[in-house]
Order: structure tokens, then sequence, then C-alpha cells
């Protein structure tokens, strides 16, 4: 009897109480497996999420690699488009730049501004091949100092100068060139929009309030004494009312203004280099900008008198302000700046960067 209930018990537990606790551990195992696959799934997502972290930090680095490593050995020979001919002549980047400086800047100027000048250029003329997007077709850059920047050959540059300072000059210009090969100036690893102009009048003007758009890190406000010694910094145009009028028309043919009443015209508001920003001319507000083209004004810093029936701009500066003034270069150069000085001066938080295009 106790025999057959041993069996019995054996039987219970080989049919019922064993596949149980075979079950119960098959299920713990599920869930020990669930739960690990889970952990796994969230490693691997903390996993994912890490190598997408990376990945990006290692783009930004990439970027600023790349930056830095811009392939810039395609620009040491480069297609000048002679804007008179319509020819385009084939030149080296340093050679084209022998004309470039000695176009846009007097020879007898520092030879630290005029290094400031050649390396300037230099940048201008790389920013200008990397972002013009096909402006002049087969061609790099124009000869034209309102689009691009000015050329002159140096045949066409030493019939220009007296016979007794020909070949210092154009020594003086070589050097200014040869002295900074392969230097350019970049913000963040890029080379910078290196705008620049005659004479900023004491202050130079942000890019944002001549051009308006974005502003560029590298393109504010900032002071030089002395730009006052030079024959660019104070000029006059001085119109007849009617010559006023007729003027104003052309671009704004509904204009009306009281002559008789002096409020008519007034400047209304300025930037914060004290250049105009905007003008009343009767019924119509303007732009200091389109009012320097319209009046052929040098610059936007500007007041209107009136002498009788007579209205008298007395501008100070020379440009649009943005960038290194050129006379403000050759005011540093004479109180001892060194180009490199004259440079981080105009272009704020920039480096110089040697770069190889030969
Ligand atoms: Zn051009």
């Amino acid at each position: 009897m106790k025999k057959i209930c041993i069996y019995f018990i054996a039987f219970i537990f080989i049919c019922f109480i064993l596949p149980a606790i075979l079950t119960i551990n098959q299920e713990k195992k599920e869930v020990m497996a669930t739960i690990s696959e889970n952990s796994q799934k969230d490693n691997e997502e903390d996993t994912r999420e890490e190598t997408q972290e990376n990945t990006n930090m290692k783009e930004t680095n990439n970027e600023q690699i790349a930056d830095i490593t811009y392939n810039y050995t395609q620009y040491g020979t480069i297609k000048v488009l002679h804007t008179q001919t319509q020819e385009i002549e084939e030149m080296k980047l340093d050679e084209y730049l022998y004309g470039v400086v000695s176009a846009e800047m007097p020879a007898d100027y520092e030879i630290e501004a005029l290094k400031a000048q050649a390396v300037v250029a230099r940048t201008y003329t790389i920013y200008q091949i990397m972002n013009s997007k096909g402006k002049h077709g087969e061609a790099s850059i124009c000869d034209n100092s309102t689009c691009c920047q000015a050329w002159i050959s140096k045949e066409d540059r030493l019939a220009r100068w007296e016979d007794s300072k020909k070949e210092s000059n154009w020594n003086k210009i070589v050097n200014a060139v040869n002295q900074t090969a392969g230097q350019i100036i970049t913000y963040n690893g890029a080379p910078i929009d290196a705008f620049f102009h005659s004479n900023s009048g004491g202050i130079t003007e942000t890019a944002t309030n001549v051009w308006g758009g974005t502003n560029f890190p590298y393109l504010q406000s900032v002071e030089t004494s002395g730009e006052d010694a030079y024959s660019q910094y104070a000029s006059q145009v001085e119109l007849t009312k009617d010559e006023l009028l007729n003027k104003l028309k052309e671009s704004y043919p509904n204009i009306q203004i009281d002559f008789n009443n002096n409020s008519d015209i007034q400047i209304t508001e300025y930037t914060e280099s004290k250049r105009v920003r905007t003008v009343k001319f009767g019924n119509i507000q303007i732009a200091g900008t389109k009012v320097r083209s319209i009046f052929g004004l040098k610059s936007t810093n500007f007041n209107i008198t009136r002498n009788g029936d007579n209205f008298i701009f007395s501008v100070i500066g020379y440009g649009h302000g943005v960038g290194m003034s050129q006379t403000g270069a050759d005011t540093l150069a004479k109180q001892g700046q060194k180009y490199e000085d004259i440079i981080k001066h105009y272009y704020t938080g920039v480096e110089i960067s040697e770069i190889n295009y030969v």
C-alpha cells in the first residue's frame, strides 16, 4: 500500500508538479530574457545616442577642420575679366594682386599699409571666387572697383607715375604682395569677406547698416584717429533747389517738397556710427545710402545746410565705411603698427592664416 502511495505521489509529481516547476523556471528565464533584452535595447539606444553625439561632434570637428583645410591650390592661377574689352586674362594670383594693390592704394602710403592692403585683396579675391557662383562666367573676378576690386596693368600703372618714382613705387607694391605671400584673413578658419574703403571719417560702419541682411561678426564699427589729414576726409556737394528736386524725382516721381518749410528737408535718423540712416524729403523718407547714390556723395556721413536757394551736403569720409579704411591703415602704419595689427584693428576677432596656392 505504501508502495502504491509512493508511485502515486511520484506519478503526480512527474505529471503535474515537475512540469509546473519547469514552466515557472521557463517563465522566469523568459522574464529574465525580456529584462535583459530591454536593458540591451536601452544600452543600444544609449549607444546610438552616444554614436549620434559622436557623429555630431565629429561633423562639427570636420567642419572646423574642413574650414582650415580648404584646397587653396586651385587659386594659384586666376582668370580676370577686363570689363572694358570683355577679354578674360589668366594670371598668377600674386601677379594679379600687384595690379590690384597698385590700383587700390597710393604707392606712397606706408609699406605696412600696403602689406595690409595686399592681404585684404588676396582674401577678398579668394572669398569672391568661392562665393561668386559664376557671376563672371568663365572668369574668377573682374577689374571693376564697384563690382569686384580695381586692377591696373603694370604698363598702365608705370605710365602714370613720375619717371623718378616708377621703379621704387613698383618695387614697393611687389614687396607688399611678396612679403605677405600665402597670407589671408580668416574668421573661424574660413576666409572673410574683406570689405575695404577709402576713408572712414574716424569710425567704420557695420555691414548691416549699409547692405542690410545678417551682420558679419568681424565687420564691427571701430574708430581710427588721424583720417582728417587726408584729402578724402571732407567734401561738399552743392545743388540748387531745382537740381535737388529733379534728382529726387528720377527715383521718386511723386515727391513733393515745400521749400518754404525748413523742416521739409531734415535728417531723421542716424546709425550707431553717426552716419545718416534716413532723411525726410517732403512727403518721403529716404535711406541715407540711397541719398548718397542719388547725389553722388562720398559717404553717408553728411549734414545738409541751406544757403539761399542752394542746398549743401557737407560729407565726412569716403566710401561705404565697412571693413578696413585705407587712409586709416596708413595712419596706423605711421603710428608704428604692423600690417597684422592694422588688419586686426579693422576686422574684429580674425586670424591671419597661411595658405598654399602655388
Ligand atoms: Zn566683378
